[in-house]
């Protein structure tokens, strides 16, 4: 008799609208911001500090970070650099699964974050509760999970991912004759079996900020800049992604940008990331990928509201405090770093 195959079903949860987020962050007339800022900046450096942020959190915490010595980047960049600066504390301006992910590389050190509710719905659509019972069906499966989730599904893992190695990961494993079970973004597996041909079981999340991006609108914003390079994340659907002229990760979009001819991209991904753009590509113009409903109707209107989380106010309090330190399990902590080390042993030998 064949093996019962349970399908995983994703628990429900509340998505915050980014815009309900953003009319509870306080509002800071400018000499005011200017005190709050240099107050973080003092803070930082009395307790022997770093920022490292996210390219989706707020632009002020951005350039705070660039003043401060500190970093700009995607989750495992950011862990990387916090694990090997000499700070005794890191702050972490993102999402949780990046402050456990710089506490998985990092666990001698003090690891804060801005607030302990910024979420991802990756991760939350994919609770080990659930997600190890279903691993468990496919013994003969090597399990491969993306970036956003949590340490303990790190710790289920084999390998962990970015977005920006998974497509060269997979074709390595499957050159070895590995079968492959695939967490948690439905988007970014369908996208990674497209390139590579390689079947995966996948589980079904997905991003709710990428989800968003509407193709009708889109084809109607590219037919009105035709001249547009149109840039998307793999996080994004299908229907997306076969429109783009560049598919990349965060990382790889910022340097599209800056290596294509084009004067104006169009760009599915969060818009925080224009920050960093208009850095690196300081003639071009930018414009965000049009979302399904506007203002008031859409949840994210390209922007994470997770991410939005975070902000001077709750940073400066955190320094002040020393709350929502991220403290992992120690015996989970050392199996999500085998998973994680794999994927940084895998990019340090074929990438
Ligand atoms: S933008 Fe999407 S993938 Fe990134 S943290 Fe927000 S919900 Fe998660």
């Amino acid at each position: 008799m064949g093996k019962h195959i349970i399908t995983p079903t994703l628990p429900t949860f509340t998505i915050p609208a980014t815009a309900q987020i953003e009319s509870l962050t306080p509002y800071y007339p400018p000499e005011k911001k200017q005190a709050v800022i240099a107050e973080i900046k003092q803070e930082l450096k009395v307790q022997d500090a770093v920022l490292v942020a996210h390219y989706y959190v707020d632009e002020d915490l951005q350039q705070l970070a660039e003043e401060t010595g500190g970093y700009i980047s995607d989750s495992l960049d950011m862990a990387k650099f916090g694990h090997q600066h000499k700070a005794k504390t890191l702050v972490v301006a993102g999402v949780r699964f990046m402050g456990e992910t710089a506490k998985i590389l990092t666990p001698e050190k003090r690891v804060l974050m801005p607030t302990l509710e910024a979420e991802c719905s990756l991760d939350l659509s994919c609770p080990i509760e659930e997600f190890a019972p279903f691993c468990d069906q496919y013994p003969d499966h090597t399990v491969v999970v993306y970036a956003n989730t949590s340490a303990e599904v790190k710790a289920r893992a084999d390998y962990v991912v970015t977005s920006g190695i998974a497509v060269d990961l997979v074709k390595w494993l499957n050159a070895q004759g590995k079968k492959i079970l695939w967490a948690p973004d439905k988007h970014l597996g369908h996208y990674i079996e497209t390139v590579t041909g390689v079947e995966m079981i996948r589980w079904q999340g997905s991003c709710i900020v990428h989800d968003e991006f509407k193709n009708q609108s889109l084809n109607e914003l590219s037919h009105a800049h035709p001249d547009a390079a149109l840039l998307v994340h793999p996080e994004s659907p299908a229907d997306i992604i076969a429109m783009a002229d560049v598919v990349g990760s965060t990382t790889q979009i910022i340097n599209a940008a800056k290596a294509l001819p084009n004067k104006t991209f169009i760009v599915a991904t969060d818009k925080a990331i224009f920050y960093k753009m208009k850095q690196a590509a300081p003639n071009k113009t930018f414009i965000a990928a049009p979302t399904h409903g506007e203002g008031a109707t859409c949840s994210s209107c390209a922007h994470c509201p997770w991410m939005a989380m975070n902000g001077l106010h709750n940073l400066l309090t955190v320094l002040k405090t020393g709350e929502n330190e991220v403290f992992l399990e120690e015996t989970m902590r050392q199996k999500a770093l085998q998973s994680t080390q794999r994927m940084l042993d895998f990019a340090r030998d074929h990438l």
